[in-house]
């Protein structure tokens, strides 16, 4: 998508991944993360073409209840440094979604982590409905039975299938070529897929 800016994002959310997707919308309703939460979408902001400059405002934005002493003093220091701009100078990279699977996730008001293994099978069910209201019930029950046979992974592929019907029906279902590993390769995916 080349470089993006701040008020950007708001138009590319419809090629996030479902853990970026959650993470955005809670972002929105409670205008703050947690720290796991800020690192994984922050990481995934800069792998889409966010620039340091830009991120800081995205986020000044998005955490509008605070002021920009508190922002400043808590939060500025954590996104320079993500970007190589602080501390120890190094240049993070997107996680990929091995590293998101595994995180610990669970405690209070914590988001980050890949809904595919947090989130109950009705939820699937229910975010998969949302994206596409043409989906069968069979095709439901084949991401959930991906779920719970803890194929994540292949789940999260069988979900861009579902989520990026092609425009012409006879052709068939979206097949990937490979299966979905990283959220800023679903992202560059779900981009190309519709320009
Ligand atoms: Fe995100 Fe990867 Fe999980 Fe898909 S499989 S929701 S890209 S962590």
């Amino acid at each position: 998508a080349g470089q993006v800016d701040a008020q950007d994002v708001p138009k590319l959310e419809v090629h996030f991944p479902l853990c970026m997707k959650n993470l955005v919308t809670v972002l929105k309703k409670e205008h703050h993360l947690k720290h796991d939460g800020r690192m994984q979408f922050g990481l995934f902001l800069k792998g889409i073409g966010l620039p340091l400059e830009q991120a800081l405002e995205y986020w000044r934005m998005a955490f509008v209840k605070m002021n920009d002493e508190e922002f400043k003093k808590g939060y500025a220091y954590n996104i320079r440094h993500n970007y190589g701009q602080e501390g120890n100078r190094k240049n993070y990279s997107p996680y990929g979604c091995e590293k998101i699977i595994h995180s610990s996730t669970g405690g209070a008001g914590q988001h980050h982590g890949c809904p595919f293994k947090n989130f109950s099978p009705d939820r699937i069910r229910a975010e998969v409905r949302a994206q596409n209201a043409t989906v069968t019930n069979s095709e439901v029950e084949e991401l959930v039975g991906l779920v719970t046979a803890k194929h994540y992974n292949i789940a999260c592929s069988k979900y861009f299938e579902l989520t990026h019907p092609p425009s012409a029906p006879q052709s068939g279902p979206t097949a990937l070529t490979e299966p979905i590993t990283h959220p800023n390769q679903f992202f560059e995916l779900s981009y190309k897929f519709s320009h």
